[in-house]
């Protein structure tokens, strides 16, 4: 079926379900771009003459900010510097990082790798592997984005970064929320938003210019600019909550097309009631921001530590 554009009656390329409209290339490409625009002036999420480094995956949702950042720079009054973590994930890492140094290079963005390897001493494939033989206490999903957040905070400070921007869409924040509200995890929910302030000397603040749209069309924007990436997976997805609970926010939003908006909504609307936990201090082995004694990050080394030295 040849569907028109809701603004221009040209052949369409996207419906927007909450909106009830569908619009054709040019007019899906310019309301992005503003939409993308209006978060980051709207939120207050950048500042003239800060340098801001974006973390990137070599996915289509971190390559499309990368393009983004690195298109407007000027505009927003900013430095770009693409930050990737490279956990070493054999058969899927590789091919991603791949991607990401060639969009880096054509847009002309410094990109930097931060590797588990020469940072932390081990991969996560060897983590996994060490934790299976000590019961799977900790998830591969936990030990990375564990180490990934410790990691992009450290590179975003080395690099004098005064932001560290995500690619994180609506679809990932309702994701969170849900998994957060399963594991009755509250100082998350509370904590988690567009834009976090700088409650450490050493915490780069964090901010998500895709906070408020969808993956469909962060993936449609992607594909009408030529953004690829590499169709490999992560093979411990299958570990994760997250997984079921994409698809079955996907069924719903079938069925329902503001469902994730009005998760976000809730989420909003609860977050401020909720205690946020900390103060943060200085974690006592490392010195980076902990809200116990020691940092998660340095609790998980020193197990996986014993856990490998045992072997
Ligand atoms: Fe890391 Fe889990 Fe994502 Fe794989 S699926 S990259 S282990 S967070």
């Amino acid at each position: 079926m040849n569907v028109k554009c809701s603004l221009c009656g040209r052949r369409a390329v996207i419906r927007i379900g909450y909106a009830g409209v569908h619009l054709c290339e040019e007019h899906f490409s310019s309301y992005f771009e503003r939409r993308f625009l209006e978060a980051t002036r709207l939120l207050r999420m950048f500042e003239r003459g800060e340098r801001v480094a974006v973390a990137v995956s070599g996915g289509k949702d971190s390559l499309t900010l990368l393009y983004l950042m690195s298109k407007h720079a000027d505009a927003l009054g900013v430095e770009v510097v693409a930050v990737l973590v490279d956990e070493g994930i054999r058969g899927y890492r590789e091919e991603k990082a791949r991607a990401a140094e060639a969009y880096a290079k054509r847009w002309g963005v410094e990109l930097v790798v931060k590797s588990f390897r020469e940072e932390l001493g081990f991969t996560l494939d060897e983590a996994v592997s060490a934790l299976m033989e000590d019961g799977l206490r900790y998830k591969p999903c936990t030990v990375c984005g564990v180490f990934r957040r410790y990691l992009l905070n450290r590179a975003a400070l080395e690099l004098g970064a005064g932001k560290l921007a995500t690619a994180h869409n609506l679809d990932d924040e309702a994701q969170a929320f849900l998994m957060n509200a399963l594991q009755a995890n509250l100082p998350s929910i509370a904590r988690e938003g567009p834009r976090s302030e700088r409650v450490h000397e050493k915490l780069v603040p964090r901010v998500k210019p895709f906070y408020f749209i969808p993956e469909k069309e962060v993936l449609t924007y992607a594909l009408l600019h030529g953004i690829e990436s590499p169709p490999v997976e992560c093979p411990y997805i299958v570990y994760s909550l997250r997984h079921p609970l994409r698809r079955w926010l996907n069924e719903v939003a079938e069925r329902d097309p503001s469902v994730k908006h009005r998760v976000i909504a809730l989420k909003n609307a609860l977050a401020p009631l909720l205690d946020r936990g900390g103060p943060f201090r200085s974690c006592r082995v490392c010195g980076m921001p902990s809200s116990g004694e020691v940092c998660k990050a340095c609790q998980l080394r020193q197990y996986i530590e014993r856990i490998l030295a045992s072997r």
